[in-house]
């Protein structure tokens, strides 16, 4: 029996509250501070804070602690050290000082670090975020942490993040001043809903497709796939229930909190939503969240995908970034006013998110860029690989009067003129929603849901917040300099829509016109992961990132080379599976079904029984095996054709390798109709999506 929620509620935790009760005044009043204003920790304070947390860990049975952060390969790693401090005696006793909390010292050589290993030395240190709470899992105290080289350079997702927090803090605080708030500090809030697939555990250690590279890279289309819709937001089968209550249970242990646990479109998908929290500890928890997933899935004998695509012909699945920007007080910036001077501040962040979302296209495509995602952007389920902005029809009619000057005449609403003191009444209810559009306005927070459900979401929101902190900053410049704020402001807003208006778009984004539509507006179009990467360290990117002390330039390259690396060792790793399996299981198990119909034919006709039907099987599936030999040789040569160069590489991938074996899967998939269910060597889509 569970226990009661609040009691659970972030019980694996050092959270405000056990913080306010362990720790003395002094030190609660000085981390406190530390964690508001973002400074260094005393190294005084550290000890006292370090130590209370090791009691409290070891209370809750905890033996280790480690530095727990975020590597450049966007899964999160830990080192393991025992509390265990050895005495003179014999004996031992805990240990954790302030200076083992504050910093670590993991050995950095074996993460991906691109361009940056040349100038660095293998060594690298963490050190404590302390605006994310320390947490207990599998009995190891964690500490979030970032992660930098010797020489300074950033190794992790975290730091940036953070920097860019910081950076659309400071200019965001700079435009409230122009509206007259006096705000310390501006966050911006994050709600990822990440959806993954539930699978049979004994089903998927018969794939090893699945094992290796955590797709299906074969598998004909069954009977019934998602066309009934019938499993969204359908019935959970009970087993799942299990999963989900197990799952919850443990999130909110570690203070995550789950809200929404529901079933998606394809069968066996699913969505978990948390409500949402800053950007940082949004992150920290959805990277959380997403290895208690695979874990709980564990103890229920389900494996739980989390691949952008594990089946084709069926959705796959995605995570919709929700994000918004608050003040301190708790004040949505995104949130449409009902007084004049409330829209106008509204408006001005709304048009400083579509300045930077049109500037910056690509970093947003890059962000979510992955060879796994490739496979979902523009296939149809997902938005498109071009990215635009959907504010609903009200408030592009807001827009459209803006820019045009004319009068606002909504249905049942008020005119307007233009001009600060009456802008419109913005309408409330912005429900319409247009799901095939990658970036939508939601009435009071934009919804991002290009990324895959496997990404680190910091890489977004770090792309986001720096973007938007540009605009902001321009803004700021601008308007600080006005005489007249409410004239200059009025023009500011006019003349950067009237700008920026192209990346709006509130069509289908799924249609066949709007690639062609997307063109002639000059927005862009980068289909695949190679086209896409290649423009991270393009020059207003560098210089964006270099504004708001975000990167560097080597910081980016590093980047750059690691996302491209990540997709040719992908492509690659698939290859290999796709050839292993065809040799040793798709083909053998053709030659052998084949040669079992041969033989009923031989036998058949010894007896004096002609066995036309099975003769001319044999002679369809030898034909089509021999045709599957062809393509294996031709993937293989294909993949002997791979060049050193990794950006020349990754071109190379997605315009021979893939072809290659989309060719070799297409007829494996044929000749999966055509053998005898008993002879197929892996279970097939019915198996896989229909378990019961
Ligand atoms: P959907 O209809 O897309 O499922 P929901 O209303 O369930 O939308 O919300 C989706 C996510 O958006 C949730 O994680 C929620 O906490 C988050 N969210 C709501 N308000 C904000 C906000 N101001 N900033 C960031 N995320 C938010
Ligand atoms: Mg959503």
């Amino acid at each position: 029996m569970m226990k009661k929620v609040p009691e659970l509620f972030g019980s694996m935790v050092f959270n405000e509250a056990v913080m306010k009760e362990r720790l003395p005044k002094d030190t609660y009043k000085a981390l406190k501070c530390t964690i508001r204003q973002g400074t260094a920790l005393d190294a005084q304070i550290a000890g006292v804070v370090a130590n209370a947390m090791k009691d409290w860990a070891i209370e809750k049975g905890a033996t280790h602690f480690t530095h727990w952060f975020q590597p450049m390969t966007g899964i999160t790693a830990e080192k393991h050290d025992s509390f265990i401090s050895p005495c003179s005696d014999g004996t031992v006793i805990m240990e954790f000082s302030g200076k083992e909390l504050i910093k670590g010292e993991p050995d950095a050589s074996s993460f991906p670090s691109g361009g940056l290993r040349a100038t660095f030395e293998a060594r690298g240190y963490t050190a404590w975020d302390p605006t994310s709470y320390a947490f207990i899992k599998d009995d190891t105290l964690c500490i979030p942490t970032a992660f930098c080289s010797y020489t300074g350079e950033i190794l992790d997702k975290k730091t940036p993040l953070l920097r860019s927090m910081e950076a659309i803090s400071k200019q965001a605080c700079r435009v409230l001043r122009l509206f007259g708030k006096d705000v310390a500090r501006v966050t911006t809030t994050v709600g990822p809903e990440q959806e993954y697939f539930l699978i049979d555990k004994e089903d998927y250690k018969k794939r090893p497709d699945l094992i290796l590279t955590g797709r299906t890279l074969f598998g004909a289309m069954p009977p019934k796939g998602q066309e009934l819709e019938d499993h969204y937001f359908g019935t959970i089968r009970p087993r799942v229930k299990a999963f989900m209550e197990d799952l919850d249970e443990e999130l909110w242990k570690l203070g995550i909190c789950a809200k929404t646990e529901h079933n998606e479109v394809a069968p066996c998908q699913h969505e978990m939503a948390p409500i949402f929290a800053t950007a940082n500890i949004a992150t920290d928890h959805n990277q959380l969240s997403m290895e208690i997933m695979k874990k709980v899935a564990d103890r229920h004998g389900f494996v739980c995908l989390l691949h952008e695509k594990p089946f084709d012909g069926v959705n796959g699945s995605g995570k919709h970034n929700n994000w918004s920007i608050s003040t301190d007080k708790g004040e949505n910036l995104l949130d449409p006013g009902v007084t004049p001077a409330q829209n106008a501040q509204f408006l001005l962040f709304l048009t400083a998110v579509i300045k930077a979302v049109d500037d910056y296209q690509d970093l947003l495509r890059i962000s979510v860029a992955s060879a796994g995602n490739d496979h979902r952007l523009g296939a149809n389920e997902a938005p498109p690989a071009i990215v635009s902005m959907y504010v609903g029809d009200e408030l592009a009619g807001v827009i459209d009067s803006l820019v045009s000057g004319a009068d606002y005449k909504a249905a049942g609403k008020r005119s307007m003129d233009i001009g600060v003191s009456v802008l419109p009444t913005i309408p409330q209810d912005n429900s319409d929603r247009n799901r095939t559009s990658p970036f939508a306005f939601t009435g009071n927070k934009f919804e991002f849901r290009m990324p895959g459900s496997s990404f680190n979401i910091a890489c977004t929101n770090i792309m986001l917040n720096t973007a938007v902190a540009d605009s902001l900053m321009a803004f700021a410049d601008e308007l600080e300099k006005a005489e007249d704020f409410d004239a200059a402001l009025a023009s500011l807003i006019k003349r950067e829509l009237s700008a920026h208006q192209r990346i709006l778009f509130n069509g289908n984004g799924y249609s066949a016109e709007w690639p062609i539509e997307a063109e002639k507006r000059g927005l862009l179009n980068l289909r695949s992961t190679p086209e896409a990467v290649v423009h991270y360290t393009d020059e207003k990117n560098v210089a964006l990132f270099a504004r708001h002390g975000v990167y560097t330039l080597s910081e980016m390259k590093s980047r750059q080379e690691i996302t491209m690396e990540e997709y040719v060792k992908v492509i690659n790793i698939e290859a290999l599976t796709s050839l292993d399996m065809l040799k040793k299981q798709i083909i053998p198990a053709c030659i052998g079904y084949s040669k079992e119909l041969a033989e009923t034919v031989a036998v058949k006709k010894s007896i004096g029984v002609s066995a036309p039907v099975e003769a001319a099987k044999v002679q369809e599936l030898t034909d089509m095996t021999a045709e599957l030999c062809g393509l294996t040789d031709a993937l293989e040569a294909a993949l002997a054709g791979a060049t050193e160069d990794v950006t020349a590489c990754g071109m190379y991938d997605h315009e021979t390798v893939i072809p290659a074996m989309e060719a070799a899967r297409k007829l494996a998939d044929a000749l999966e109709l055509k053998v005898a269910k008993k002879a197929w060597p892996v279970p097939t889509y019915a198996d896989l999506l229909f378990y019961v």
